[in-house]
């Protein structure tokens, strides 16, 4: 059940500061339109030849390490993993700028993945290229409007996807990612739980499909992968008869309903490596071609397609914030220090509760423990 009657229409296009201000919310995101404006430059060979002899150097110098996420500039993945920083999905960043001894973080993402690295790990220094880099599903769901929205569920557990505020992430019961919000979402069903999800509407959606969970929904989604089509990825299908269709369930029902693996980047990524096939459409963003390409040489990855032929504009499937990291931004706030992620201890400690219960279930399942023993364990709402 999709509930809308309290909830205002979605906003991409507005500068929109949350309405609890902006330390410790979403606070100084900017629209679509002014991100793509702000996306740097491509360096030339030389530039960034010597971009990435500075950062080299400044994460020595700074004890710092890089955490980048699937969709960031090629250029920051593979400084992230050459100097022994990771590129992943919001989940295992979280998890590895925790565990990392480095005093300073510098995230290569959105603005979700900094706070993030910041309520799990307040006495170290978070920096990001451009802090305004934001993401629709965090601007579409200001806290104050999602702390009514909850009022009125009080028999709900709150469930809350990775990307939202930590003043959203501190009304939850739970937060999830994608790589295991089926998992977390299963137990939570089968322990007599009744779901309020938020934010986004394709993924929460495909949870409720898959676990037949009753859920109530925020009405929010991601603007890239909102725009798959599936008429069009029907077509392509036709054309490529042995290819394989990988999709990010943040996508429309009916894209999801042409897969042939259906799940998370990390997911997405493991598919493409075990499934019996040269040849892969992939749905989610474009940025994630890249590692993708790197490690499956020999095959061949296709976008899936974002809109008919027909059609006045076709979608880049590239996220416009996550386009706004780039090398030397990297550099910039390595040297100055600038950009640093800045949540107030008060909320921290109310959001990291949601994290942590998300970090140890995703642990202890890795770990062989039983979901719905784990749920009486940790005494989850
Ligand atoms: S790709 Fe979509 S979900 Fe990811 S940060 Fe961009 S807008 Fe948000």
């Amino acid at each position: 059940m999709t509930d809308t009657a309290a909830i205002r229409s979605v906003e991409y296009e507005q500068p929109l500061v949350d309405a609890a201000g902006a330390a410790g919310a979403t606070g100084g995101a900017c629209a679509t339109r002014q991100a793509w404006a702000r996306v740097p430059p491509e360096p030339s060979a030389a530039e960034r030849a010597a971009l990435k002899d500075r950062v080299r150097r400044l994460l020595k110098e700074k004890d710092a390490v890089m955490v980048s996420h699937y969709y960031v500039h090629p250029d920051l993945q593979d400084l992230a993993e050459e100097t022994g920083g990771i590129v992943s999905d919001s989940l295992e960043m979280a998890r590895f700028g925790r565990d990392h001894t480095a005093r300073t973080l510098v995230v290569s993402g959105v603005r979700f993945m900094g706070e993030t690295a910041k309520i799990l790990s307040p006495g170290k220094t978070v920096l990001m290229p451009d802090l305004d880099a934001s993401c629709s599903l965090d601007l579409g769901c200001p806290s104050a409007a999602f702390s009514a929205f909850c009022d009125r569920y009080p028999d709900h557990t709150v469930v809350v996807y990775a990307n939202t505020s930590a003043a959203v992430k501190a009304r939850a019961d739970w937060v999830v990612t994608s790589s295991c919000a089926l998992d977390i979402v299963r137990a939570l069903k089968d322990a007599g739980h009744r779901i309020l999800w938020a934010p986004d509407r394709h993924l929460g959606a495909y949870i409720e499909q898959q676990t037949g969970a009753e859920m109530v929904f925020w009405p929010g989604a991601c603007i890239v992968h909102d725009e798959f089509k599936a008429l069009e990825l029907a077509l392509l299908k036709q054309a490529h008869p042995g290819a394989k269709v990988l999709v990010h369930p943040e996508s429309p029902a009916d894209v999801v309903d042409l897969a042939d693996a259906v799940g998370s980047t990390s997911a997405i990524l493991k598919a493409a490596r075990e499934l019996d096939a040269r040849e892969f459409i992939v749905a989610t963003d474009s940025g994630m071609m890249h590692k993708l390409r790197a490690l499956n040489p020999g095959k061949t990855f296709i976008a899936a397609p974002t809109a008919g032929e027909g059609a006045t504009c076709k979608s880049c499937t590239h996220c416009p914030w996550m386009a706004m990291n780039g090398l030397a931004g990297v550099a910039q706030v390595l040297e100055t220090g600038a950009n640093a992620i800045q949540v107030d201890p008060a909320l921290i400690a109310r959001a990291r509760r949601p994290i942590d219960r998300m970090l140890d279930f995703t642990a202890a399942l890795r770990g062989g423990s039983a979901p719905g023993a784990l749920l009486a364990h940790l005494g989850a709402a």
